[in-house]
């Protein structure tokens, strides 16, 4: 294809662009877009076929054949030159049609009078959407120019079918080919709760701002500067990981590295800017091209490439746009948004109007991510690891998550509906018996009772005190209003949010966990540098530590909000005494400089160490002497005892809570605390989880806390438990050398009638 080629096409490609914007429906735009092409390419007809549901190619529109046969002619893929073409996504220049061998002949067309006939297929995301023809009296070739002007048009006729006026979106066609229809996909159940919403992605599929330009110079100069910006990234993320060694990951960046300087895909873009393009949609066409040549080929190498080209291409488009875009500023969100995303940080669930999110799915994903706390704490359901979750709901689906069996129906049938109304009615049941349980004590069958507290971060999770009759707050992540900041709070700002808290809390205590930033939990105002290890990286009290002036302005606020009420305070991630004692002396200054101005001092001051980081064990004697109480965070000490990224679905769910390490870790924290006089409690997730909380009943906690849709659960459970009897049966589980001991513990508890079905 050379420049000139290129060059000539630009006048007709601003025609089309005219007749694309021009006011009117979508096929009001289609009978104009024939018109002027038939015109400008000098074609006596000028057609376009678009694919409807069951593998059927439509006459939409058409100029020079009988126009009576709009809607009515229909050919199967693979059924005449149209549905050949659709077939094999291939173009066919034919001098003379009517003695092709699928030369298929429909008398209502009136096309028994042209011979020559040039067929391209309309392509966009890897699926056929149509063809667009033209065709002569005369028996000629068409040229190499004529064949690439359609080529080019067929890109703005991709985006015309795929924006869904022309036929509805129950009618377009899936990556195989198929109707869209009712769809059912599975994952693991990250948080339970039954949803309905529409279908949004966290981040929308590029929406190409203009299709053609009339300065191609400058769409190389944007193409090769995106180019330069992207392959730099990548060089830099390659540089900075091959420090750690080979490894799998570093094959996958060299496979990126090859792709990103892969000459045929470059040529290949810049001659679609020549043609006329703008970048991105240059960047589209030839994405589009490569796709459908993948999904013909058989060789699952060149399959497993695709997933490369479509990276790349997606970064580099990336680069390209002006601004990196999430759907959270969308101003047009639907009122019950699911919510769609490979993964995502805590942060940029929170970016969205939480009376909006109806449910979260992520294409990875795990039960102990931040991500899936705050979830959590919006109390909406979440499932994860859903298989090509992006690839197969389009957005505007319309989805029902079924949290509790880690379900998702998408675009769903009568039948479905009505099953889910069920599971809501059954589950508004369980609500109900665990409403009505909430004024009982939350006591064992043999008298212990067990103090249920609520982990929180949102002002709304305070409103669950009264909901749900805990004694109080176990864990507050003070982060999470951090998070939701655009600039670090004042220490006034932090100080009238804590006298909030005190007010609704109502007397009830609250356990306030100081910041624990970092790791998956950035602040959008307080850069940190990349890490390798965010999560065993610069995170929580060593940020506290090494940035004192944070740390002693939340104190300060802690000691104001309290107002003279008593005040719990702990540590997060302290890996060894000296980290607490310094902590703890930053805090008797905040609480020396509150008196000399004055102001008042906490009644009582509680100050404690929540029990992260698997070290601190060898060192609980000393501990235990200055602490006033621990609180395990089993999220995190799980991920370091077992060496497993909470975060990471490759590894995160490999070893089980209920291991007999873990366990026995447990039991002898709390033997020893026992021992020492020092309270202890439990607020990881595993403290929500009814099989999980009734263990821990066994191994002697008397004192849990969970997010707040999984007190009722709890509560039911711990009430047909014999403490004394579980605790004998657990004791003797703990020198096993099995891998879990759920199966054990579930049968134990089906066993003895103590109901574990979660919330
Ligand atoms: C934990 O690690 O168990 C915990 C409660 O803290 P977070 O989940 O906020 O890290
Ligand atoms: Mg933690």
């Amino acid at each position: 294809m050379t420049k000139t080629v290129g060059t000539a096409l630009r006048p007709l490609l601003r025609r089309v662009q005219g007749a694309m914007s021009s006011n009117g429906t979508a096929h009001e735009r289609l009978d104009e877009l024939v018109k002027v092409i038939a015109a400008e390419v000098v074609a006596e007809v000028c057609t376009v076929y678009v694919m409807r549901a069951g593998e059927v190619l439509e006459l939409f529109a058409t100029e020079g054949l009988n126009p009576s046969a709009i809607h009515k002619t229909r050919l199967r893929v693979d059924e005449g030159l149209i549905g050949d073409i659709a077939a094999h996504a291939h173009v066919l220049n034919l001098a003379d049609a009517q003695t092709h061998p699928k030369f298929a002949f429909r008398p209502e067309t009136g096309e028994e009078i042209y011979h020559s006939f040039l067929g391209v297929p309309i392509l966009r995301g890897g699926r056929v959407r149509g063809v667009l023809a033209i065709q002569n009296k005369a028996k000629r070739e068409y040229t190499e120019e004529e064949v690439e002007a359609l080529e080019m048009i067929v890109v703005v006729l991709a985006e015309l079918i795929a924006g869904g006026d022309l036929i509805g979106r129950s009618e377009q066609i899936t990556a195989d080919g198929n109707a869209i229809l009712p769809l059912r996909m599975t994952g693991i159940s990250i948080n339970t709760g039954v949803a309905v919403g529409e279908a949004v992605l966290h981040q929308p599929r590029i929406q190409i701002p203009e299709m053609f330009s009339t300065d191609p110079e400058a769409e190389q100069v944007r193409l090769q500067n995106a180019l330069y910006q992207m392959q730099q990234a990548i060089d830099k993320l390659f540089a900075v990981k091959e420090l750690s060694g080979r490894g799998e990951h570093n094959e996958i960046l060299e496979a990126y590295r090859l792709v990103a300087h892969d000459s045929g895909w470059l040529r290949r873009l810049k001659e679609a800017i020549s043609s006329g393009l703008t970048a991105e949609a240059a960047v589209q066409k030839v994405q589009d091209d490569i796709r459908i040549r993948m999904n013909l080929a058989t060789d699952p190498y060149l399959k497993e490439r695709m997933h490369d080209f479509d990276d790349i291409a997606r970064r580099l488009q990336q680069h390209l746009s002006i601004k990196p875009i999430t759907a959270a500023r969308d101003v047009q969100l639907p009122a019950d948004v699911v919510l769609l995303a490979d993964n995502m940080g805590p942060t940029e669930l929170l970016d969205y109007e939480p009376h909006r999110l109806r449910a979260l799915l992520l294409e990875e994903g795990s039960a102990t991510a931040h991500v899936a706390i705050v979830a959590r704490a919006l109390n909406i359901p979440v499932v994860g690891r859903i298989t090509d979750l992006l690839t197969r709901i389009d957005p505007n689906d319309p989805v029902i998550v079924d949290g509790d069996n880690a379900q998702v129906f998408v675009r769903p049938g009568e039948d479905i509906q009505q099953m889910v109304t069920k599971t809501i009615d059954a589950r508004n049941e369980r609500q109900k018996i665990y409403a009505a349980l909430k004024e009982e004590e939350p006591e064992t069958l043999d008298g212990q009772r067990i103090s249920l507290n609520l982990n929180a971060g949102l002002l709304i999770d305070l409103q669950n005190l009264k909901d749900t009759g805990v004694d109080g707050i176990g864990l507050y992540r003070t982060e999470i209003p951090f998070m939701v900041r655009e600039e670090f709070p004042s220490v006034e700002g932090q100080t009238e949010l804590y006298r909030n808290i005190y007010e609704m809390a109502d007397g009830k205590n609250v356990m306030f966990r100081t910041l624990d930033i970092g790791g998956d939990k950035q602040l959008p105002y307080f850069h940190a540098m990349a890490e390798e290890n965010p999560n065993m990286g610069w995170r929580a009290v060593r940020v506290a530590l090494d940035r004192p002036s944070m740390l002693r302005q939340q104190l300060r606020a802690l000691i104001r909000g309290a107002n003279g009420r008593n005040l719990s305070i702990m540590f997060p991630m302290i890996a060894e005494v000296a980290e607490f004692e310094a902590a703890k002396s930053i805090l008797g200054r905040e609480l020396e400089r509150e008196q000399k101005r004055g102001g008042v001092l906490p009644s009582q001051l509680r100050v404690g160490v929540m029990l992260e980081v698997p070290g601190l064990m060898w060192q609980l004697r000393p501990l235990l002497d200055r602490v006033d109480f621990l609180s395990v965070g089993s999220n995190d000490l799980f991920q370091f005892l077992f060496a497993t990224d909470r975060g990471n679905p490759r590894v995160s769910d490999r070893y089980d809570v209920l291991s007999p390490s873990l366990l026995s870790l447990l039991k002898n924290l709390v033997l020893e605390t026992e021992n020492a006089g020092v309270h202890i409690s439990l607020c990881g997730e595993m403290a929500g989880n009814p099989v999980e909380a009734m263990t821990l009943i066994g191994l002697g906690f008397r004192t849990i806390s969970m997010a707040p849709v999984k007190v009722g659960a709890v509560r039911a459970m711990l009430r047909q438990v014999n403490a004394v009897a579980l605790s004998k049966y657990v004791d003797g589980l703990l020198n096993l050398p099995d891998h879990s001991l759920r199966q054990k513990l579930t049968a134990y508890a089906n066993d003895h009638n103590i109901p574990i079905a979660e919330s």
